[in-house]
């Protein structure tokens, strides 16, 4: 019975050796080649050894890690064919739409198939003449329960090309050769095989790569990758030390393309950042994703949710924590900017009315940081047919969660004048969480809770009842800060926009053939609302005036006041027409204005900005 079961698996063929030497499972192989890149597909070629005789079950992911929603990669999949040692083509049967099982093989399994993509960005898989930008969970099929057998990855030079490969995975025997130690850290290893003009640099002891594809010059380049490099230390000064890089660096992977779609997306130990613009048109936006993205390799890489590891590529990843992860991250970039002097002052006072305008929106009544945060499988990418209430019940954890972000940092600092600040918060999470690593490349060991983000609060200020009570009102809770008392101690003044500006909410009119439709959500705090009009309804008359658009009802609400009724005939979308009577409140948009800072105030605002 168990000889039997031997020749089996080796199919009958092939003799043993008088002695196999004990080892470990060679490594699967993936080949990347590109016989046709004017037609936006590749050809991937993988090989499996070793296998136990079960059904091997090939997947492509549905998820890519840091993007929450699904993009069933299979969808791009198509001439499949799985061949034995021998050569001969296996049976393939489709379990789900995500996968191909191969129910009866020998020890070797190899794989071909064609991948069709033709997005450039952090999630996606493009090809074509210029480059293969390649996200591996769009490209790779993979083999459940081998995810920790050692992986190499070579890419074929197409015809005619002088490709070379930027990425994060390990560097092997040519330059076309690499390695990962397991499944986690290739899928977290976009590679890009393209024109790329490298840059290097080193700070507090690691070194930092630069690799671009782009349509602009040598010479913007090399300025751009000293700002790049203001970015790194400023950030690092936060951290006080650097991750210890796996392959030795870290790489920033740039494609500014104008058939680029704009995105950034966190590695390990790189980043992917595309955009259709060019250093010379959008340098400050594009150094504004370096910053964030860079921020990541602490936050959300090493620092990270529980719930984000290790990464399932089968389903939806959920966090509850993405408030912090990416909210905190996203506070922090425009924050590095301002400290490495690549923005001004009022720049900066922008960024934080975005933040603030962002927080008071109506669905902070409705769900808290951490529920926005479970939001992201369905609006970080992900695509509906039917109508949602988004617009007015969903703020993005990112804005969200740099509200908070702002308001905990002010807080400390206001609290201990001037001698806690965020950056030790963000010290004690790296020392916890994110610098212990994982024993396993690309793994975290100790990834974090939302109970452990506010137990560091509590041991870094010292005050566990100031710490509950902060995550009870503006995580898990509905308050929002007072921004304007914590700003004013920078010099900052939060003013209203308008003020005593009468206000109805902020809709938008669609005009056509004389009638002007609602053409946005009516959120319950605005006046509108009250009155029961809403999407799709027809204004008719406001005021007393007829209104055929956005201008005619601007005008009516010039010659009031907040406070005053006014009546609206409106034709609700049955056709029923109606009148009501609407009370005007006063315009609540606010902004966030450098001020005439004392001393106190400026001392205050450079501990802080270092401006
Ligand atoms: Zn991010």
């Amino acid at each position: 019975m168990r000889r039997f079961l031997i020749l089996a698996l080796l199919g009958g063929a092939i003799a043993l050796p008088a002695a196999v030497p004990v080892r470990a499972a060679d490594p699967i192989r993936y080949r990347f080649s590109f016989p046709e890149p004017q037609h936006r597909w590749m050809q991937v070629e993988t090989t499996f050894t070793d296998l136990p005789s079960a059904t091997l079950e090939l997947r492509m992911s549905r998820s890519s890690p840091g993007r929450y929603s699904l993009h069933d990669f299979a969808k791009n999949v198509y001439d499949v064919h799985a061949t034995g040692a021998d050569g001969r083509e296996l049976a393939t049967t489709r379990p789900d739409p995500y996968g191909w099982n191969v129910p009866e093989h020998g020890a070797t399994v190899t794989v071909r198939y064609k991948v069709f993509g033709d997005r450039v960005d952090g999630t996606y898989l493009g090809i074509d003449t210029t480059h293969a930008h390649i996200n591996m969970p769009a490209a790779v099929m993979w083999a459940r329960g081998l995810d920790d057998r050692p992986i190499a990855v070579s890419f074929v030079q197409p015809a005619g090309m002088r490709w070379q490969v930027a990425t994060q995975l390990h560097p092997a025997a040519t330059p076309f050769d690499f390695t990962a130690p397991n499944l986690q850290y290739l899928m977290d290893s976009p590679s890009e095989f393209g024109p790329v003009a490298m840059r290097q640099f080193s700070v507090g002891g690691r070194t930092f790569r630069f690799a671009l594809h782009h349509t602009g010059t040598d010479a913007e380049l090399d300025s751009y990758v000293k700002d790049v490099e203001k970015i790194v230390r400023t950030e690092g000064e936060i951290f006080g030390e650097y991750p210890a890089y796996e392959p030795g660096n870290y790489t920033f992977l740039a494609d500014y393309l104008p058939y680029a779609n704009g995105d950034g997306m966190e590695h390990r130990n790189s980043t992917v950042m595309t955009a259709a613009t060019s250093i010379a048109n959008g340098r400050l936006r594009l150094l504004d994703t370096v910053a964030h993205e860079f921020f990541h390799c602490w936050n959300v890489e090493r620092i990270r949710p529980r719930g984000l590891e290790p990464f399932d590529f089968d389903r939806a990843d959920q966090s509850g924590e993405l408030w912090l992860a990416e909210g905190f991250t996203q506070y922090y970039g425009p924050l590095a900017l301002q400290r490495a002097k690549l923005v001004d002052l009022a720049a900066t006072a922008r960024d934080f009315t975005e933040l603030i305008e962002a927080v008071s929106a109506s669905g902070h009544l409705l769900r808290s940081a951490e529920e926005m945060s479970r939001m992201a499988p369905f609006i970080d990418g992900g695509r509906t047919v039917d109508r949602t209430n988004w617009p007015i019940t969903v703020i993005s954890y990112y804005p969200f969660g740099g509200a908070i972000a702002l308001a905990l940092d002010l807080t400390l600092r206001d609290r201990s004048d001037g001698r806690l600040s965020l950056d030790d918060y963000m010290q004690a999470m790296w020392r916890k969480y994110g610098k212990p690593g994982g024993s396993r490349e690309g793994y975290v060991d100790h990834p974090y809770t939302i109970a452990d983000a506010e137990a560091t609060l509590a041991e870094v200020s010292g005050d566990r009842a100031f710490a509950h009570d902060f995550f009870a009102r503006y995580i898990q809770g509905h308050d929002v800060a007072d921004y304007g008392r914590l700003l004013a101690r920078a010099g900052f003044a939060v003013r209203k926009r308008n003020p005593g500006r009468a206000w109805l909410g902020d809709l938008r009119l669609e005009a056509s053939g004389g009638a002007s439709r609602v053409a946005t959500l009516v959120a319950p705090t605005w006046p509108l609302y009250a009155a029961g009009i809403d999407q799709d309804d027809e204004l008719q008359q406001v005021g007393g005036q007829r209104i055929t658009g956005d201008g005619d009802l601007a005008s009516v609400l010039q010659r009031h006041k907040p406070g005053d009724a006014v009546p609206i005939v409106y034709v609700d979308r049955t056709r029923v027409p109606k009148t009501v009577s609407v009370t005007l409140a006063e315009d609540p948009h606010v902004e966030v204005v450098v001020g005439d800072a004392n001393a106190a105030q400026r001392e205050f605002r450079e501990r802080w900005l270092r401006n």
